[in-house]
C-alpha cells in the first residue's frame, strides 16, 4: 500500500498502517542505544540516516548527507512526507532540541511532519497545524 498524502492536511489523515512500520523499527532497534533519524517516502520506503550525535537524547544528520540522500529520489517517483527519529527514553513528546530545530524549519517555510519513534514500537506524528501552532497529529 502506498501513502497517498498529496498535502500536509492529507499527511495528517494517512493510514498509520502504511508507514513502513517495520523498516523504521528494524532502524531504530539497530541504531540502539543511540538515537535512530531518517526520511519517510510517499511510496512507505525509508532512507535510513547516519545520527552523527552518536547520542541516546539527540540526533545530527550532516546537510552534506541529507543532501545526498535526498539527491538520489526522482521527485516525479516520489516524495518526502516526513523525518522520523527514535527516542530511547520511550517518552513520545517532542524535545527542547526538536521543538529548536521544528521552529527553525517553519521559519524557512519547511512543514515537513516529524514523526517519533520509541523502541517498544510506538509513535507519535509531530507537525505545525493551520495556526502555525505545534500538535500532535497521531499517536500510536
Ligand atoms: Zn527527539
Amino acid at each position: 500500500m502506498t501513502l497517498e498524502a498529496e498535502n500536509f492536511s492529507d499527511l495528517i489523515l494517512f493510514d498509520v498502517a502504511t508507514l513502513a512500520t517495520t523498516e523504521i523499527l528494524d532502524h531504530v532497534a539497530s541504531s540502539l542505544p543511540d538515537e535512530a533519524v531518517g526520511l519517510l517516502w510517499s511510496d512507505s520506503t525509508i532512507t535510513p540516516l547516519v545520527n552523527q550525535a552518536r547520542s541516546p537524547t539527540r540526533f545530527v544528520v550532516s546537510p552534506t548527507l541529507l543532501a545526498e540522500a535526498l539527491s538520489t529520489v526522482d521527485p516525479y517517483d516520489k516524495y518526502l512526507v516526513a523525518i522520523y527519529h527514535s527516542h530511547p527514553s520511550g517518552h513520545l513528546a517532542i524535545s527542547t532540541d526538536d521543538f529548536g530545530t521544528l521552529q527553525t524549519q517553519l521559519d524557512n517555510n519547511v512543514l515537513l511532519p516529524w514523526i517519533i519513534v520509541t523502541p517498544d514500537g510506538r509513535m507519535a506524528a509531530w507537525g505545525w497545524n493551520s495556526d502555525l501552532c505545534l500538535q500532535k497529529l497521531w499517536s500510536t
